[in-house]
């Protein structure tokens, strides 16, 4: 009998993180590989931030604390949602947890039954399905393709309800796309949940201050004030912050679903990091400057990668609202065959492909539920970018 759980085999191993092996094992027998596949950005922790983690450990702040966050932080959570997002939690309606991965797992983990469906529009990121899985969960995936701007339309997101949905995962700007919902576009999707009141939202901001050319982020419960009481509204310090190593993740939403939550926090890891958590009471407090700065070099990037991707003969490079990813199609290049010999079947064998014979790592679209396309992360230097898009240029180049 195996010692593995039969859960285990409904979950596979996280594509981007083989991905980032396999690139690390080229560049590690001498092979020049630029890896595209990161979701973090290249930027290092503000020193306000870091001072602030640093005081921590000298004031001897290194102890337990509440299962799901000190007070200041779930302070500085309410000022963020009041500040940003015009809505009201108290403290009992916060969560924080050791990243943004740990809030969706814990929420999915406290309401799921076996046979629950959470309806995930497709592409998605890489966790979501698993977590669900791994919950006892069905992922019911909800296509949302490059001709709707990766956008889910309300007509896909009303076929995917059922009387089993429990959540809807919504996530904007998105990882993989970029793909940023409009007002407008968000309220025709909550109008469609507001029509089925056993259906709860799950909203996945981690991207919201990374957005570009005026895009004004918005976020279900905002603009619905209707799904106020069935919302989880989900976001984090790791990518505006640059503080993915920190791992801090909060959330805001019913008081008994926050409670639910903190149970299994309180059983599984207990309190967040203590000094990351006082690191995280002053990025949300302290100055936000350093944002701005930040997305003008990501505005530039994207439009460096976007420029140069979309000049590719067959590469399709629509131009994303946010985040660090852009999710290029490949369709005119499927069927062609490689300099290498290798066939262009799918975008699995592209990336595959691009890597061993030009030496750039990017993650294939099937990842993401969503295919033939694959995606780059444009959080690296420009240099590194441009070189990257040069040989990606010359591989398509090279195919007949
Ligand atoms: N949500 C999305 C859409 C992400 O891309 C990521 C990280 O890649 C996370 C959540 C998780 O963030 P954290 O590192 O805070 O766990």
């Amino acid at each position: 009998m195996s010692i593995l759980s039969a859960t285990l085999s409904r979950v596979s191993p996280s594509p981007t993180i083989a991905v980032t092996t396999k690139a690390q094992e080229l560049a590690a027998e001498g092979r020049d590989v630029i890896a595209l596949g990161a979701g973090e950005p290249d930027f290092d922790t503000p020193d306000h931030i870091k001072a602030a983690g640093i005081r921590a450990i000298e004031a001897g702040r290194t102890k337990y604390t509440a299962v799901d966050g000190i007070p200041e932080l779930k302070d500085a959570v309410c000022a963020k949602f009041r500040r940003d997002n015009g809505l009201d939690y108290s403290r009992a309606q916060v969560s924080v947890a050791s990243g943004g991965k740990q809030i969706l797992y814990n929420a999915l983990m406290a309401t799921l039954n076996p046979g629950d469906e959470v309806v995930i529009p497709a592409p998605y990121w890489v966790s979501y399905p698993d977590m669900v899985r791994l919950a006892g969960g069905e992922a019911v995936i909800a296509s949302a393709g490059i001709e709707t701007g990766f956008k889910l339309t309300p007509a896909a997101l009303e076929a995917a309800i059922t009387p089993k949905t429990r959540w809807f995962i919504f996530n904007s700007p998105s990882n993989p796309t970029g793909a940023g919902y409009s007002r407008d576009e968000l309220k025709a999707l909550t109008d469609v949940v507001m029509r089925h009141p056993h259906v709860w939202v799950m909203t996945d901001d981690m991207y919201e201050h990374l957005a570009y050319d005026g895009f004004q982020f918005c976020t279900p419960a905002q603009v619905e004030p209707g799904l106020y009481d069935r919302t989880l509204t989900c976001n984090g310090v790791s990518k505006a912050y640059c503080m993915t190593g920190w791992r801090i993740g909060f959330a805001a939403g019913p008081e008994v679903l926050i409670g639910a939550m903190r149970k299994i926090q309180s059983q599984s890891t207990s309190n967040p990091c203590t000094i990351s958590q006082w690191a995280a009471v002053e990025a949300l407090n302290g100055s936000h400057d350093f944002i701005a700065a930040n997305n003008a070099v990501f505005k530039r990037r994207r439009d460096l990668v976007v420029g140069m991707l979309d000049a590719i003969e067959g590469v399709t490079c629509p131009v994303p609202e946010g985040a660090f990813y852009v999710y290029p199609s490949i369709a005119g290049l499927i069927g062609k065959r490689t300099a290498g010999g290798a066939v262009i079947g799918t975008d699995e064998n592209f990336a595959t492909a691009l890597l061993e014979e030009a030496g750039v790592a990017v993650v294939f679209g099937a990842a993401f539920g969503l295919s033939p396309h694959f995606r780059v992360s444009y959080a690296t230097s420009d240099a590194a970018l441009s070189e990257a898009c040069d040989r990606i240029g010359a591989f398509c180049a090279g195919l007949q």
